[in-house]
């Protein structure tokens, strides 16, 4: 089943639940706008390349269009209409008034060079900019582009319409960036275990946690939940892993990622291990924070954790989340435990807008308060409703959708 596929299936059993009837179904499985577009630059020798580049706008019921710009050779028109989709449910759980979008270019920008990486933006930008803007579509960072690729994108933008801050988020913090936003999705990650824990009257304190992924989401994630009490005992990521026992020394970890091209191999406070060893590590909780379509059945099976904290975009299949449902694990929806990310971007958004900047303890204190809110609303339908925690977000992203889409009216 595709990425696409699986995200319908969780929409179309969320129909069912809120017995919504196909006339909705019809009105919201489908993207509004799929624009694709060629990316042709002048290499720094001369050559030509071109790519794809998308941008899919899936819904705008609730508000303008929000969602990530991914570069990635693998990028292609189905993955980013599937992601597209997520940021729709995204936006709701969290309750932020927005809709959902993704683009994505199939290049690979660690064969570029800085100033070819800026081509390919300003053209890309160029190509969408009539279909974007900060009441309509506001893209944001993902995986492989950064602050840096956001203010291209913002001056590119701005050259035609003015000065406009709000038209992308993700921003450098010298140029009209939130502070808090580049730990955000990894600070709602720790946000969201901490009230699954608390739930059951239990804090982090000593929890076993694992990690796949030490880049932006699970380097952050590892470093708030270890200042919660926990004790990270092993990350990996695409060099392989690092574990030990008594909890991996995050901070001094990260230095060394830093100076190491982004890589955990060769820290030498913890023992190496193999990058598949990571999904049968015992532990509490496992953190799948890399790419999508990990969990498969065989490692959902092979699995020995209590719960699963999804901080990656889909990175549990079909048949993955059957087995974790079988077994009894408790999955933790990306729409919801990932949202951090999109709930600061939406202040960014707040702050570009008003013109006033908030300091890092309001950003803080609001995120804290959405990411608990959203996590209580799911919660009570896993219980209310008896279901899953994927189908109970689903149910609660796809009625608020709903109910915006019948109360504008369809003619
Ligand atoms: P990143 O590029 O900063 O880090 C990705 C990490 O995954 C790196 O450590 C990399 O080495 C590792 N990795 C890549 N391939 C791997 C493999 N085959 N096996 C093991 N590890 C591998 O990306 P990120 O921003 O941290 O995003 C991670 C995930 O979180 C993605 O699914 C992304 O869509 C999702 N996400 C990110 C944000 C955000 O704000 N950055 C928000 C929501 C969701």
């Amino acid at each position: 089943m595709s990425q696409l596929e699986m995200v319908n299936a969780n929409i179309r059993q969320a129909a069912k639940v809120l017995e919504l009837g196909p006339r909705v179904e019809k009105l919201i499985l489908n993207p509004n706008r799929e624009m694709k577009v060629e990316v042709a630059i002048e290499l720094d020798n001369g050559e030509i390349a071109t790519f794809n580049g998308y941008r899919v706008q899936h819904n705008d019921a609730r508000g303008p269009m929000k969602g990530g710009l991914r570069y990635h050779p693998t990028v292609d028109a189905e993955d980013v209409t599937a992601l597209a989709s997520l940021m729709t449910w995204k936006t709701a759980v969290v309750d932020i008034p927005y809709g959902g979008a993704k683009g994505g270019i199939n290049c690979d920008p660690a064969t570029l060079s800085l100033r070819e990486l800026e081509r390919v933006t300003r053209k890309f930008t160029a190509h969408i900019r009539e279909i974007i803007g900060p009441n309509v579509d506001i893209p944001a960072p993902d995986v492989n582009t950064n602050a840096q690729v956001m203010a291209w994108v913002m001056d590119e933008y701005s050259r035609f319409y003015g000065f406009s801050p709000a038209v992308v988020t993700g921003k450098p913090l010298d140029l009209h960036g939130s502070v808090g936003r580049e730990e955000a999705t990894g600070r709602g990650v720790a946000f969201i275990t901490e009230s699954f824990f608390a739930e059951t009257g239990r804090t982090l304190q000593g929890a076993r946690v694992v990690i796949q992924g030490f880049g932006n989401v699970g380097s952050f994630a590892a470093l708030f939940l270890q200042r919660a009490g926990a004790n990270i005992i092993a990350v990996s990521d695409v060099s392989g892993g690092v574990s030990r026992a008594d909890g991996l020394p995050i901070p001094a970890l990260i230095e060394h990622v830093r100076k190491n091209k982004g890589m955990v191999q060769g820290f030498r406070e913890a023992e190496a291990i193999t990058g598949d060893a990571i999904f049968t590590t015992p532990c509490d909780v496992f953190i799948p924070a890399a790419l999508g379509g990990v969990l498969t059945k065989e490692r959902a099976e092979a699995l020995r954790a209590e719960v699963v904290i999804e901080a990656a975009n889909a990175p549990t299949t079909a048949e993955g989340d059957d087995v974790l449902q079988r077994r009894g694990i408790p999955t933790l929806p990306d729409i919801l435990v990932n949202a951090g990310g999109v709930t600061v971007s939406y202040f960014e958004w707040v702050q570009n807008v008003q013109q006033f900047r908030w300091d890092g303890e309001r950003v803080d204190s609001e995120l804290r308060a959405l990411m608990t809110k959203a996590y209580r609303d799911v919660s009570q339908l896993v219980k209310s409703r008896r279901l899953s925690w994927r189908a109970a977000a689903y149910v609660l992203a796809l009625e608020r959708v709903a109910k915006a889409t019948l109360m504008r009216g369809v003619q």
